[in-house]
């Protein structure tokens, strides 16, 4: 059977359908016009206003709500890695490549040890890996470390946020970061306080710029 037939075949048993409401649509990690609608809204972050020293600009996707505030938790802490493909589709129709212009490769933010372990993958290297590729960008997971094992940010005000991120992340490869134009990729942006400490350490090791790119905002 030909890759074509068998993806017919495959398609008849599993048919794609929107992760958020189940309607069938057209192809594999699509959504639902309408689920879309509710969620799709791309927007900077605006970095002084978040006080953000070391990132050049923050992009997100969506907003953090409705279905994708489910599956982003579904996808992290219910063993969902299949809602990879759903995420990884936010992304296509967004011109980001326009967006940063300037770009060599794309770093994840990378989890600790523990938590890895514990969770099997990080959520956002399956989401962004291929993309990238796609992207004809670098993929440099190993770039960044998390040395820390830190509480969920989620869980804390503002200045313990700050504090609880400090000196979390290094990099293991300070000689291929130096003059690069670097992307961070994570699910989800709040006050930006994570991926503005990745960047601190990116750009103290030499990095000539680093942006970051997330698929959903809960920053207001
Ligand atoms: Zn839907």
């Amino acid at each position: 059977m030909t890759t074509h037939y068998w993806s017919i075949f495959m398609d008849i048993i599993y048919p794609p359908k929107c992760p958020s409401c189940k309607t069938l649509v057209q192809e594999h990690g699509a959504w639902c016009q309408q689920c879309l609608a509710n969620i799709l809204s791309v927007r900077d972050i605006n970095v002084m206003e978040h006080r953000l020293k070391y990132l050049s600009a923050c992009r997100a996707v969506c907003e953090y709500t409705g279905g994708l505030k489910r599956i982003i938790h579904d996808m992290k802490f219910r063993q969902q890695k299949k809602y990879a493909i759903h995420l990884k589709w936010l992304l296509t129709g967004c011109r980001l490549p326009d967006y940063f212009p300037e770009i060599n490769c794309v770093v994840p933010v990378p989890l600790h040890i523990e938590r890895l372990k514990e969770r099997g993958y990080n959520q956002t290297e399956i989401i962004f890996k291929e993309w990238s590729k796609e992207q004809k960008l670098r993929w440099l997971p190993d770039l960044l470390v998390r040395e820390k094992h830190t509480i969920p940010q989620w869980e804390l005000t503002l200045t313990d946020r700050k504090q609880n991120i400090k000196g979390a992340f290094n990099t293991t490869r300070p000689d291929r970061v130096k003059k690069q134009n670097i992307l961070l990729v994570d699910d989800i942006v709040t006050t930006g306080i994570t991926l503005d400490e990745c960047a601190k350490v990116l750009k103290k090791a030499g990095a000539t710029s680093v942006y970051a790119l997330t698929i959903a905002s809960g920053a207001r």
